[in-house]
């Protein structure tokens, strides 16, 4: 039997514990650094697997490390297991249905990204075992990819050093891998104060905090004139300094995300944003603390290992899809608008496009793209992918066109496609851990196009030094409880 038969068979013998692990992530429904259940259920199966789990690496509550086998290679599969506040919605419901108004739902699929991983880092290790390899399998459970950078503090706090290639995977509306490169980013807060008084009786002895935030973000504003042409700067008022207009606001805060295609033009941008926030604070005679909350690197892709990873997934095939699952995912197309079917059209090419509004769910596989897709956004990905060569792929697990951190995405979170889809991911990232762990030279060059890529640059961790993951709310309840 060759290497993609069995790695296949490995994991259909187990897809309904894997279905199992991913439907109960999905119930469980953790946003970031909450992810306790979660994090314990992706653990326990690996402990019960042979694997030697690690729990709360990097001071992170719901970061761990699994690892199987010993020597080199070491070879890192990423996992992530967080869901999206406001996202809630009834799964296998083609209408817009929340569980809980305003609850948690796992909009980005990452219940499925945890399993596929998952999946992934089981049959890899049932490979190894039964072909007596050396090497090393350590499954990373990452917290925390929305927003908080769980892979950032595991790269800063040197997780990956010992690590000599990683993959990953994401769920999503094609069956393809990845060859991306996304922007770097840095999080960061400016909270300003100023002073409070009568709006209307003693204006005068009032400094407002509001109208130096409104400064620094009309500042920022004409910035963009000046920057890096795929640089990008959005803000949330997160404090307005209270709902009385007649009291002058003595406090007001704001979140920025500040992204540029490589880490030194994002450092230079802050210190540009941060000049908009000084100059703010100046005019308005208030004061303003910035605090650095979260950031993460620019994607190195690796054409090297995206390669056999594309051949791989060639040699699989695609995922079961049955009549269900086409009916299912044919309502869930008809609740998208004229605009995002455009979209997803010009993604794909209008012809393909045109084919699919009957047959919603991608059975193909895309070819490897000649010149990397840019990513507008950031994944935390990218701090792996600057240590070791990483690379990801993509399957089928939503219906075409679905766009990511919706309510449809939660809705098929728990269908047959998309579980299918997800051991598509594992039986690709475990076939090519396979390759990686027989061939060293696949190693050696993929570590060699790292090199180039990089150009002489050398990682190092945007975020602060001394800045801590923050802590799991649950825990805090549980102690005070
Ligand atoms: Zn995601």
């Amino acid at each position: 039997m060759n290497l993609t038969d069995k790695i296949a068979n490995y994991i259909d013998q187990k897809s309904s514990l894997y279905k199992n692990v991913s439907d109960s992530i999905w119930g469980f429904a953790e946003t970031r650094f909450d992810e306790v259940h979660s994090a314990d259920l992706l653990c326990e199966t690996l402990e019960n697997e042979g694997f030697q789990v690690e729990r709360g690496v990097a001071n992170l509550e719901t970061g761990f490390i699994g690892t199987f086998g010993s020597g080199k290679p070491v070879i890192a599969i990423l996992g992530e297991y967080d869901a999206l506040a406001g996202l809630s919605q009834q799964a296998g419901n083609p209408h817009f249905k929340p569980i809980i108004p305003n609850g948690n739902g796992h909009g980005c699929g990452h219940n499925l990204l945890g399993v596929g991983a998952l999946a992934g880092a089981i049959s890899a290790k049932q490979y190894l075992q039964e072909n007596n390899l050396t090497g090393t399998i350590k499954y990373f459970g990452c917290p925390a990819e929305e927003s908080g950078y769980g892979k950032s503090f595991l790269a800063r706090d040197g997780y990956f050093k010992d690590v000599d290639v990683a993959f990953s995977w994401h769920p999503g509306t094609v069956n393809g891998v990845m060859h991306a490169r996304a922007n770097a980013v840095i999080n960061a807060t400016f909270k300003f104060k100023g002073r409070s008084s009568h709006a209307a009786a003693s204006p005068h002895l009032g400094r407002s905090a509001l109208d130096a935030l409104e400064l620094m973000n009309v500042g920022v504003n004409y910035l963009r004139e000046h920057i890096v042409d795929e640089a990008r700067i959005h803000y949330a008022v997160t404090n307005t300094g209270g709902l009385a207009p007649n009291v002058v606001q003595a406090e007001a805060e704001v979140t920025y995300l500040i992204r540029a295609p490589k880490p030194n033009q994002v450092k230079d941008l802050y210190q540009r944003v941060l000049n908009c926030a000084k100059g703010a604070a100046l005019m308005t005679e208030t004061t303003v603390e910035e605090h650095i909350v979260g950031s993460c690197h620019n994607l190195i892709p690796n054409k090297t290992l995206e390669k056999v990873m594309h051949q791989h997934m060639q040699d699989l095939g695609s995922a079961r899809i049955t009549e269900d699952d086409i009916h299912f995912a044919k309502e869930i197309y008809s609740t998208l608008s004229e605009e995002e079917k455009n979209v997803a059209a010009v993604q794909i090419g209008k012809e393909t496009a045109k084919k699919l509004a009957d047959k919603p769910i991608i059975d193909f596989l895309a070819p490897l793209p000649e010149e990397p897709f840019f990513m507008g956004g950031s994944t935390d990905v990218a701090d792996v992918s600057w240590n070791v060569p990483t690379a990801q792929c993509s399957t089928a697990t939503w219906a075409f066109g679905t766009p990511f951190h919706t309510w449809q995405a939660v809705a098929q979170g728990k269908t047959a496609y998309a579980h299918e889809a997800t051991l598509l991911a594992g039986k690709a990232i475990a076939c090519t851990v396979i390759s990686a762990l027989e061939n060293p030279t696949l190693i050696e060059n993929a570590k060699a196009e790292l090199m180039e890529r990089l150009d002489g640059e050398i990682y190092e961790a945007l975020i602060p030094k001394d800045l801590e993951p923050p802590k799991s709310t649950k825990a805090i309840a549980g102690i005070m409880a």
